[in-house]
C-alpha cells in the first residue's frame, strides 16, 4: 500500500488549500471522511482540524462510525478550501440532519453519537482502496440498502460495531439479489415498501420463522468464509441483514406489484411462491398481515 508523500510540513494552513485533493466517497460520513483526509498528512482528525482553526467540542466515540462529526458552515467551508473540493458540502453523506447544529458563523465542530439505526456501513475495502489512490481500504458511508453489498467484490457492509465487511462470496444469491434490487429502485417510491419488506423478514428471522432452515444453511456459508466477529458478537445477529437480503428483495418485488385490492384469496400462496416457499401459513401477529391491514385501507385524506 503506497502513501502520498507528506507535505514538507505536517502542520496545516488555515487559509491555504493543502497539497493534496482528497475527495469524498460516495455519501461518506464526515467523520470518515476526515479522518482519511487528516490521514493523508499523517494526522489524526483533531489535530486537522485544530490545525485549519476549527475549534471541536464533544469527544468522538471508540468505535468509527458510532459517532459524526458536525461542522459549522464556517468550518465546512475551512475544511473544502484545505482538501481543495469546493463541492465538499454535496458530496458528503448527511448523518445528521436537523436544528441545533454548531454556531454558523464560527469554525466549529460538535462530535455527536449516532443512534445505530442512523450509523453509516462500512464500504467496500477494494473498492475503497481503489478510489482513495491505495491509501485506505477503511470508510464508512450512509449507503442505500441497494448499495451495501458491492457485486463486484462480494463485500457486504457491515454496522461501525463489526471490525470488517463481510465476504459473500459464498452467497451468489446475494449478487442476484443486488441486481433485482437495482431494478426495484427505479421503480416509483420503493423505499416504503422496501422498509417493509425489511421488517417483515428481520422479525421472521428474530423469531425463527418460514425461512429458518435456508437462512441456517447461508449462516453456516458465510461463517465458513468470514473471520470470527469480534467482540463476541454472534453470527446470527452479524450475518442478518445479509442472510436475509434476497427474501427482503423478493418479497419487497412481490409487495411493490401487488395491487391495492389484491391481497385477498391467493396473495399468501403468491408471496410463498415469490419466496419459493410451499405454502406460507401466518400466525396472527404476523407482521406481513400488518402490511396487508395497510393494504387494504383506503385512505380517508391525504396527509403529509
Ligand atoms: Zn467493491
Amino acid at each position: 500500500m503506497s502513501t502520498p508523500a507528506a507535505p514538507a510540513t505536517n502542520t496545516p494552513n488555515p487559509t491555504a488549500p493543502g497539497a493534496i485533493r482528497v475527495r469524498p466517497l460516495l455519501r461518506e460520513s464526515t467523520a470518515s471522511y476526515l479522518n482519511r483526509l487528516a490521514g493523508t498528512y499523517r494526522l489524526d482528525s483533531h489535530q486537522l482540524l485544530e490545525g485549519i482553526g476549527i475549534t471541536i467540542h464533544g469527544r468522538p466515540g471508540s468505535t468509527p462510525g458510532h459517532s459524526e462529526i458536525v461542522l459549522s458552515p464556517t468550518a465546512l467551508h475551512h475544511v473544502a478550501t484545505f482538501a481543495r473540493v469546493p463541492e465538499l458540502q454535496l458530496a458528503l453523506g448527511r448523518g445528521i440532519h436537523g436544528s441545533g447544529g454548531p454556531d454558523p458563523s464560527h469554525p466549529t465542530a460538535r462530535w455527536q453519537p449516532l443512534e445505530p439505526a442512523r450509523q453509516p456501513t462500512r464500504t467496500c475495502p477494494q473498492c475503497t482502496l481503489r478510489h482513495t489512490h491505495g491509501t485506505t481500504s477503511q470508510a464508512w458511508a450512509y449507503q442505500a440498502q441497494h448499495r451495501r453489498l458491492c457485486p463486484r467484490h462480494h463485500q457486504w457492509g457491515t454496522p461501525p460495531g463489526d471490525t470488517a465487511s463481510l465476504n459473500t462470496r459464498a452467497l451468489p444469491e446475494l449478487a442476484q439479489a443486488h441486481h433485482a434490487h437495482r431494478r426495484l429502485v427505479r421503480r416509483p417510491d420503493p423505499t416504503t415498501t422496501y422498509q417493509w419488506a425489511d421488517m417483515i423478514t428481520t422479525r421472521w428471522y428474530d423469531h425463527h420463522q418460514h425461512l429458518t432452515q435456508r437462512w441456517h444453511h447461508r449462516l453456516t456459508r458465510l461463517a465458513d468464509t468470514n473471520p470470527t466477529p469480534a467482540h463476541g458478537r454472534s453470527w446470527a445477529l452479524t450475518g442478518r441483514d445479509a442472510l436475509t437480503y434476497p427474501e427482503t428483495v423478493a418479497l419487497a418485488r412481490h409487495l411493490t406489484r401487488t395491487p391495492r385490492g389484491q391481497t385477498g384469496t391467493g396473495f399468501l400462496d403468491q408471496t410463498a411462491h415469490a419466496l419459493g416457499l410451499d405454502r406460507l401459513v401466518l400466525p396472527t401477529d404476523d407482521l406481513l398481515r400488518a402490511w396487508i391491514h395497510t393494504k387494504r385501507e383506503r385512505p380517508r385524506h391525504r396527509c403529509l
